[in-house]
């Protein structure tokens, strides 16, 4: 007889989730540690190659439960490293993952919606409009395979991805459980061990969510300001018409008070957008607002999309705005953006382009990739799978 009832995934459960489960088959705790490591440590998804797990309870699993990560359409590879992968996401599209080595650091960015109801002007997600919230697997299994992607790992902690932003498609804390149940899985010693200070959620400023989020799991935040005042924000960044940048503020204050002393700063996030946001005016009401919170700044030059309707900031301009700042003990940096070079550089995935144009060569020229920390880069046309 068929199974009537779905198979439950194992790959979106954290620790805790994993210790319940098997409690409640009468196993005992330190099961679900072994299967964790199994699945994050080792990536494999296959109960069978689960060697110290007994036959009788691998049997078990096999008929109640499975490993399933998202459907990859397509992984690209460039000559610099930089690995970018576009997952199908069941009845919704697709959703897009990056993996950008720099040194001895390897950040990927993660998605956590398809799509975002946020609709921030300047952002072709946006535009997109919102398809649906990621489960927990499918944002951990963007993780997983990535790191599967390098092959097996020994050691605990020993793996390319030494960072993680939540800066992919998608506003995290609208879909709050799932994407804090995935950054648990990421923390945790038992797979990936990604420290508080190297994973970053990047939020459009959903106030009562962040407040929440520093409840539950400490974790660095992003929060993507772009404007230093209400009526400007509220054009860029709709959100703020419901959480204007006063309470913002008060907001990022309080997050990064409940933070210990070594980790205090918030990065905000200000896209550089020609004539909108970019006079030494902006950057002198940008100090005001950000008087009473330790903050970084991080000048993200604009990505152009087809019907943006904006332009990136001259270059002068993104320099001066840079000076300004950290003339005035502003700790700024501006977001390199490696493939300026070529038309293919940067901006955003728009997920039902993707699907449409998917396995075609149209694809690579008209999906842009997102831009998350140092995500603008270029892939190598040859290397498309
Ligand atoms: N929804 C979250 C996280 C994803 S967006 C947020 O808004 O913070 C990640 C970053 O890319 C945000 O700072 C976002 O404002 C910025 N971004 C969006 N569209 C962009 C574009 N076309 N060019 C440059 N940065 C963009
Ligand atoms: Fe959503 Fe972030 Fe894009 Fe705004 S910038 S529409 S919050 S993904």
């Amino acid at each position: 007889m068929s199974d009537v009832t779905e198979k439950v995934n194992l790959l979106g459960m954290s620790r805790p989730d994993l210790e319940a489960f098997f409690l409640e088959l009468g196993e005992k705790k330190f099961r679900a540690h072994q299967i964790m490591k199994w699945i994050h440590v080792h990536q494999v998804d296959d109960f069978e190659k689960m060697t110290d797990v007994g036959k009788k309870l691998r049997a078990r699993l096999q008929d109640i439960a499975e490993i399933r990560a998202p459907e990859v359409l397509s992984e690209n590879i460039s000559r610099d490293g930089t690995r970018k992968w576009v997952f199908q996401v069941e009845g919704a599209g697709a959703v897009e993952t990056v993996f950008i080595p720099d040194g001895r650091r390897g950040t990927l960015c993660v998605s956590s919606q398809v799509g975002c109801s946020v609709d921030c002007s300047f952002c072709s997600t946006g535009k997109q409009g919102f398809q649906r919230d990621l489960t927990s697997a499918e944002i951990i299994g963007q993780v997983w395979l990535a790191a599967r992607s390098f092959g097996p790992r020994s050691n605990l902690g020993e793996h390319p991805i030494t960072n993680v932003v939540m800066m992919g498609m998608g506003e995290p804390l609208l879909n709050f459980d799932n994407v804090v149940r995935a950054m648990r899985i990421m923390k945790d010693d038992l797979s990936y061990g990604i420290s508080k200070k190297r994973i970053t959620l990047s939020t459009s400023g959903v106030v009562p969510m962040m407040d929440k989020l520093s409840d539950e799991l400490d974790v660095s935040l992003a929060v993507s300001l772009h404007a230093p005042n209400d009526e400007l924000r509220n054009e860029l960044v709709p959100l703020n018409r419901k959480y204007p940048l006063a309470e913002l503020m008060a907001a990022c204050k309080r997050y990064s008070d409940r933070k210990a002393d070594r980790y205090k700063s918030i990065t905000m996030e200000y896209v550089m957008l020609k004539g909108v946001n970019d006079t030494l005016e902006h950057a002198r009401q940008l100090k005001r607002v950000l008087a009473s919170v330790p903050v970084k700044i991080n000048l993200i030059p604009f990505n152009p999309f087809p019907h943006a309707g904006y332009e990136r900031s001259a270059k002068k301009d993104i320099l001066a705005f840079h000076k300004y700042l950290n003339d005035n003990g502003l700790l700024t940096t501006i977001r390199t953006t490696r493939g300026d070079d070529i038309d293919a550089a940067c901006g955003q995935l728009v997920g039902d382009v993707m699907d449409r144009t998917r396995r075609s060569e149209r694809w690579k020229k008209e999906v842009f990739l997102r831009s998350g920390e140092q995500l603008t880069t270029i892939i190598d046309e040859g290397a498309v799978k």
